[in-house]
């Protein structure tokens, strides 16, 4: 099982994000380059990258299992702001060669919100900027991500998905990114994933998922909503995820826990802790432990 998690980027770069995954006994991990909500970005150190490499070679983390998720903030789908718009595409083609510095492979992108504009045209704007980004001299895949469709989201049915790989021309460096949170809110059933799959391999094609981010959701199939929960701790359940995960069909695809922090609503905001090593131990166990939330509580308070 190639599991891991969102862990952060910080200010030694990789290295801290390599650190972070060991500790979660983790064989991979998702970062931002930086602040997920803006667009602040640092120069990378060479330095900093050879040593995470080192460490990632001696841990056995595969830099091809590597994922880097663009902030959500850019929004290709909508282009009323012209400078908004080109701004958003050379960022994106800034942080294509950030991916390329650091070896990574993937780069998850929310396809964007039409905030106003027709769906068709903001998907023919999404289209667009990335034939912009997509150029035949990148190594990188850009991974739609699947929406729950909250607010003006695009890219929250497979046939919106479809319809933007289809305009897409370099094919091989296009790819999706599944989200069980967001495929529930967005009306798909998680607990018939092999129906939900063949769907898949019917509209798009298997071989396009390069990645799934793994989480429960606290809302209701349909709902669109977009509220991550811990596994085992939402909607969909411990049992129909660890089915997601055991499904052969994505057995080399890696799977990335995007669930919340532990004691998020407290009233003291220092105390918030990681929920991905519990999580982590209990998928790969393939049993529910419905004490998850105090054993964390327990593990960071010492
Ligand atoms: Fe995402
Ligand atoms: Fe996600
Ligand atoms: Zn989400």
């Amino acid at each position: 099982m190639i599991i891991g998690s969102h862990v952060s980027f910080g200010a030694s770069g990789l290295v801290g994000s390599v650190k972070e995954t060991l500790g979660y006994g983790a064989n991979t991990f998702m970062f931002y380059t930086g602040a997920p909500q803006n667009t602040i970005r640092k120069e990378i150190s060479k330095e900093k990258t050879e040593e995470a490499f080192k460490l990632m070679k001696e841990n056995n983390i595969n830099i091809d299992n590597v994922i880097c998720h663009a902030p959500y903030i850019v929004n290709l789908a909508n282009n009323k702001d012209d400078q908004k718009y080109n701004f958003s595409i050379t960022f994106l083609k800034n942080e294509v060669k950030r991916c390329e510095e650091l070896g990574v492979k993937y780069l998850v992108l929310h396809p964007g919100s039409s905030v106003g504009l027709d769906k068709f045209v903001a998907l023919d704007n999404i289209a667009f900027a990335l034939n912009k980004i997509i150029t035949s001299d990148i190594k990188v895949r850009v991974l739609l991500e699947t929406m729950a469709g909250k607010g003006s989201e695009v890219g929250s049915t497979l046939e919106e998905i479809k319809y933007l790989i289809d305009k897409v021309n370099l094919k091989d460096k296009i790819g999706v990114c599944l989200d069980t949170c967001h495929l529930n809110d967005a009306g798909y059933d998680m607990s018939d994933f092999e129906a939900f799959l063949d769907k898949f391999e019917e509209l798009i094609g298997l071989k396009y998922i390069k990645c799934i981010h793994i989480n429960d959701s606290k809302n209701a199939v349909g709902s669109h909503k977009d509220r991550h929960a811990n596994i085992g701790f939402g909607t969909l359940g411990f049992l129909v995820i660890k089915n997601i995960l055991d499904n052969k069909r994505l057995e080399n695809i890696p799977k990335i826990l995007e669930t919340p922090y532990i004691g998020e609503n407290d009233e003291d905001k220092n105390r918030i802790y990681p929920p991905y090593k519990f999580e982590i131990e209990m998928l790969k166990k393939g049993e529910f432990n419905p004490h998850l939330m105090e054993d964390i509580r327990s593990f960071y308070k010492n």
